[in-house]
């Protein structure tokens, strides 16, 4: 198949890309650089059947595909808070350009959608049925409500267009390749133990997240665009643990010397986190298989050696 993968120069892109030109697939990696990096698709570069176009998505595109992994959108608070209403036409703007792609194409469109959709959540673990809590006017809206329009707009392609789509809520992954500077709290922690600098807590460390190794994920993303169900479905590791869990497991694992300082907590950040993943076992036979402590120790090495 001829697949198109927007934000493949990503964290979470450039491992599905891995797994796609493995398979055999034709990829074209659609990225504007903002987050991701050449470094992480390098290897595929000279690749026949691997091609690269630099392009925002806010901009419509033309290519033949068959299938559209639709990824692009900065994931990091930092990252997308950076810039806000860009974040906004990346997730609305960009959402539509590959839908009106997609139903043109007749090509199966797979949106990449968050658990943030749930806010700071009321129900506990998350249901895929539940609406979720989330404030429109707060400084993480840019991202939540727009990956919420972004969900509506491919029913809505589906209901008016036929378009056959795909809708994957991906709770916090980690693993090799995130950014040094990426902000997310597992980055944060290695890249500050292995620093030697404290690491950041925010609030007293008390709210909850899961945490999913990507190669996981991606096994996940796979099974859903080519299993008969649209979703939404839940994808992400059900081991929750609160930050300062985190931090300390990290700590004891790069390096026991390092403090550990408390910040002020981000406005609006959800005191808890847990997917049900009740439907994806059913819906796709899948459930994540690397414990916390063996992802971690894939992911620290990695930014050992790029760090050198
Ligand atoms: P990432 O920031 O590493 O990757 C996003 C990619 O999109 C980058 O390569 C970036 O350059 C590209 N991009 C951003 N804006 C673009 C634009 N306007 N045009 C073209 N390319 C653009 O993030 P990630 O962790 O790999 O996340 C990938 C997707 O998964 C995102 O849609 C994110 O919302 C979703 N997601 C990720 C997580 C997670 O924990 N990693 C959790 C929930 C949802
Ligand atoms: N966090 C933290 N220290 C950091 C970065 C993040 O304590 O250096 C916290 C953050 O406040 C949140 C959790 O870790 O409660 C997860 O944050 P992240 O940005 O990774 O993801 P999200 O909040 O989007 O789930």
């Amino acid at each position: 198949m001829r697949i198109l993968v927007t934000g493949g120069a990503g964290f979470v892109g450039s491992h599905l890309i891995d797994r796609l030109m493995e398979a055999g697939h034709e990829v074209i990696c659609l990225d504007n650089f903002y987050t991701g990096t050449k470094r992480n698709i390098l290897k595929w570069i000279d690749h026949p059947y691997f091609e690269m176009i630099r392009h925002d998505i806010t901009e419509p595109i033309r290519v033949e595909v068959d299938q559209i992994y639709h990824l692009a959108c900065p994931a990091s608070p930092v990252h997308y808070q950076y810039n806000a209403v860009k974040t906004v036409k990346t997730s609305v703007l960009g959402t539509l350009n590959m839908l009106g792609l997609a139903k043109r194409l007749k090509a199966r469109f797979f949106l990449a959608s968050t658990s943030e959709i749930y806010g700071d959540p009321h129900v506990h673990p998350q249901q895929e049925d539940y609406w979720g809590n989330v404030n429109p006017i707060g400084i993480r809206s840019c991202y939540d409500e727009s990956k919420r329009l972004a969900e509506t707009l491919s029913f809505d392609y589906h209901r008016q267009n036929g378009v056959d789509i795909r809708i994957a809520r991906i709770f916090n992954t980690y693993g090799p390749r995130m950014l040094e500077n990426d902000g997310r709290v597992v980055s944060n922690f290695i890249v500050q133990s292995l620093k030697g600098i404290p690491l950041t807590v925010y609030g007293d460390g008390s709210q909850t997240r899961s945490f999913c190794y990507v190669s996981d994920l991606v096994e996940g993303f796979i099974r859903l665009m080519n299993g008969d169900h649209t979703g939404p479905v839940n994808l992400g590791n059900p081991g929750e643990y609160t930050i300062l869990q985190l931090a300390e497991k990290i700590q004891e694992m790069v390096n026991p010397e390092a403090k550990i300082k408390f910040e002020p907590l981000p406005q609006d950040d959800p005191k808890q986190r847990q997917p049900d993943i009740t439907r994806a076992k059913t819906w796709l036979g899948w459930e994540p298989t690397i414990p916390l402590t063996e992802g971690l120790k894939l992911t620290i090495e990695d930014f050992k050696a790029r760090m050198v």
